[in-house]
């Protein structure tokens, strides 16, 4: 698929670029160009396009406003020390946004239309990306129903879209154990729900929790699977990990009802690859607490694309707290390995790598 290009009539200059990288945030700032590429059903994918990022226009009935018809997926470029922007295992985005569009009903972008896609925007936004420690190119394709039609069905028009966002730590300021509220009274996702689809409806349900989180003085929220006694889930867009004290990794199993984090899976390798053993089961919270209390379990994390992995310091569940008590050594050196990859300054052995610019 060939991309028209209508470049920034006038980009930002580098000082500016400069400016809005010192003081990273995350998702605040935009670079100058975006991605489309437009569905029609009949038509197929069409109008590949390269053009200067601004606001959509939009029919006050288009479908994506009233029925949530939206997908999207999170990576982020990396600079290494030749210069080189490198994104991370690309194509199993590009395969979970394909598992999503079918979920909801949307049409399937294929592989290389996605990757290509991604090569386009950071070839041409490339003073963009940070190159500070744990900085980087967050990279956000989107596919919509742009259809206007108030008629309940699956839509027939769709705009596919990439912006990317300069990134810095998701929890702001420096890296530190999280707190994590856990959820009672709200449910993330159910058998034959959306909850293995990256889908806006999934985040937008978790919000109320998020909320209370944050009033209860935590950054995240875990929710739990109620018919399955309680069982760990993951927060609202990380998978969680557990650290036991004999070389043990334990993480929810996938259901159906958790988001498959490619984050996660790459985790699951490199713990592997140094000889740990990775369960991949149910996890009750009662276990994680016993665990936390008799030192079996000393560590926790999360782990995401925007989060990397993070240490969970602490699990609020109502007036209890789930203290953990270990040095996070394991966390750390697990994210450390996967942030050299990423960034370069560790040997690819999976071949995860893709050179974007
Ligand atoms: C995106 C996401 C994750 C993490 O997936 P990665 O591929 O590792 O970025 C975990 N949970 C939810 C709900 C998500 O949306």
């Amino acid at each position: 698929m060939e991309f028209d290009v209508v470049p920034h009539p006038n980009p930002t200059p580098e000082s500016a670029i400069a400016e809005a990288l010192a003081d990273i945030g995350f998702g605040t700032t935009y670079t100058d160009h975006t991605v489309v590429v437009d569905y029609r059903v009949g038509t197929g994918w069409h109008s590949a396009r390269v053009e200067p990022f601004g606001d959509i226009t939009l029919s006050p009935a288009a479908a994506v406003l009233h029925y949530a018809e939206t997908i999207f997926e999170g990576l982020k470029a990396y600079v290494h020390d030749d210069g080189s922007v490198y994104t991370f295992r690309p194509e199993a985005n590009a395969d979970r946004f394909r598992r999503s569009a079918r979920r909801m009903a949307l049409p399937e972008l294929p592989e290389e239309v996605f990757v290509a896609s991604l090569e386009e925007l950071v070839s041409r936004d490339k003073a963009w990306v940070p190159n500070g420690e744990g900085e980087s190119l967050y990279l956000r394709p989107f596919l919509f129903a742009t259809e206007a039609f108030l008629g309940v069905r699956p839509a027939t028009e769709f705009t596919y879209r990439v912006i990317a966002s300069p990134a810095g730590n998701i929890f702001g300021g420096e890296l530190r154990p999280v707190k994590i509220w856990v959820s009672r009274d709200y449910v993330r996702a159910a058998p034959g729900g959306t909850g293995s689809a990256k889908t806006g409806g999934n985040y937008a349900g978790s919000l109320v929790a998020q909320r209370q989180a944050i009033e209860k003085g935590c950054d995240q929220v875990l929710f739990l699977d109620p018919l399955h006694e309680n069982a760990v889930e993951e927060l609202g867009g990380m998978n969680v990990f557990l650290v036991r004290d004999d070389n043990t990794l334990i993480t929810p199993e996938l259901t159906g009802t958790i988001l498959e984090g490619v984050t996660r899976d790459s985790i699951i390798q490199l713990a592997k690859d140094r000889g740990f053993t990775v369960e991949e089961r149910r996890i009750r919270l009662e276990e994680w607490a016993a665990g936390a209390a008799d030192g079996s379990i000393t560590e926790a994390f999360a782990c995401g694309t925007a989060a990397v992995v993070t240490p969970i310091g602490q699990l609020l569940d109502g007036e209890e707290t789930i203290t953990m008590t270990g040095d996070f050594s394991t966390t750390m050196s697990l994210r450390e390995e996967l942030l050299g990859i990423q960034t370069g300054r560790v040997e690819d052995r999976h071949h995860w790598l893709h050179k974007l610019a």
